[in-house]
């Protein structure tokens, strides 16, 4: 996935693409937010996965294959 625009509760964002994007059930979040921060060296930015407006964008723990309850990317700018 290489995108740089999600649409968020209605508003678009950027983000960065080479930050990558993690689906992740309610158990793997602590574990994903931990190895984020390891790989990209910053703090994700997290979102309910249902306010996330992209169909192309896995329903699916990318960990476990739970059903996907929060995503994980890294917004520019971060100013909503
Ligand atoms: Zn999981």
């Amino acid at each position: 996935m290489n995108q740089t625009q999600l649409r968020i509760q209605g508003k678009d964002y950027d983000i960065y693409p080479e930050h990558g994007i993690r689906v992740v059930c309610m158990e793997h979040v602590e574990q994903e937010l931990d190895e984020y921060v390891d790989k990209y060296e910053v703090a994700p930015d997290t979102f309910a996965r249902a306010d996330v407006e992209d169909a192309a964008l896995t329903d699916t723990c990318m960990v476990c294959g739970a059903e996907g309850k929060i995503v994980l990317l890294h917004v520019k700018g971060n100013q909503g």
